[in-house]
């Protein structure tokens, strides 16, 4: 076993995101520090090799020099009412929200409603941008940014408003919102396609599903893009790891999806990484889980052997 040490977390979350309710993950220590590996379960063994090299880079090697020592972060605003969607922003302090769109448990009515609230909330200087998550076809997509770029009084951007690279150059065509790329650079010989084939403005980087701090380093070079960097829901423990990549990037035009601790109800640390008036500190290293609440016995042994399964297919020891 290649790490000394292991835990294993299951954290509920305040409202649904991405379908899931508790966030499960584990997390290791090595030379370096701690690590967090933390697939969602619906990805294969083999599409959580790099998250398992991420994991690893960070318990094991570190990560590179930043060139900052503090990342603009958005808020994030799940699908709920317009009221609720005001306060969250409020709350946060942050200048720049991502509000989540083209759900199946909302209309475009209710989107248009939402992001018009987000909109009262940050006042005139803030950014909105949306997320679809790839739901929508080329013309739904024109419709429906056109829309929310009204309610909006101008959006920053629309994330993966379509699932393919074809479908994003099409609607980046027809629009006048930047187009951002995030499903469509996961895997690292993705995002040259992305930026030859002029379906995207903006490349989204999350470190785990890139295999690390290094190699996202890498694809945003090759890339040739503006970058945004953004979490995949993990505890303090990763959110460093994307921390250090926001840190590391040559320019950084954008704020970053990293203030998403408020989605768990708990953390694994004492001091969370948690924005202060929208903005987070790089750590240099990831914290220590000193404030975890193990996972029950059946969690952590499916996460045992998921990571022993994983491991086996990395080339790992
Ligand atoms: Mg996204």
């Amino acid at each position: 076993m290649f790490a000394e040490q292991t835990r294993v977390y299951a954290i509920p979350m305040h409202t649904s995101f991405r379908g899931i309710t508790v966030r499960e993950g584990l997390l290791l220590r090595g030379d370096a520090g701690w690590g967090e590996f933390c697939p969602f379960a619906d990805y294969t063994d083999t599409e959580a090799v790099p998250w398992l090299t991420s994991a690893l880079e960070a318990a094991e090697h570190g990560w590179p020099a930043p060139v900052r020592d503090r990342i603009p972060v958005n808020a994030t605003v799940p699908v709920v009412s317009p009221e609720r969607a005001f306060e969250i922003v409020r709350e946060s302090g942050c200048g720049t929200a991502k509000v989540k769109v083209a759900d199946p448990g909302s209309t475009l009515g209710q989107d248009v409603d939402r992001v018009a609230a987000v909109r009262d909330a940050l006042g005139p200087s803030g950014q909105v941008r949306v997320d679809a998550n790839g739901a929508w076809d080329v013309d739904r997509a024109v419709a429906a940014i056109t829309a929310l770029d009204r309610a909006a009084g101008g959006l920053e951007y629309v994330e993966q408003p379509c699932r393919t690279i074809e479908e994003l150059a099409a609607v980046r065509r027809r629009v006048n919102v930047r187009i951002a790329a995030d499903e469509s650079i996961r895997r690292a010989e993705d995002p040259l396609r992305v930026a030859v084939a002029g379906a995207a403005d903006i490349a989204v980087l999350k470190v785990a599903p890139l295999g690390g701090v290094r190699r996202a380093l890498a694809v945003a070079e090759s890339a040739g893009l503006p970058c945004v960097v953004s979490s995949a829901l993990e505890t303090s423990i990763g959110l460093a790891a994307g921390l250090a990549l926001a840190a590391a990037l040559p320019t950084l035009d954008y704020a970053c999806g990293l203030g998403t601790l408020s989605l768990l109800k708990t953390d694994a640390v004492t001091h969370p990484l948690r924005p202060t008036n929208g903005w987070l500190p790089v750590p240099r290293t990831a914290p220590a889980p000193d404030a975890l609440t193990e996972a029950d016995p059946r969690t952590r042994d499916r996460w045992l052997s998921r990571l022993g399964r994983v491991t086996a297919l990395s080339g790992h020891r």
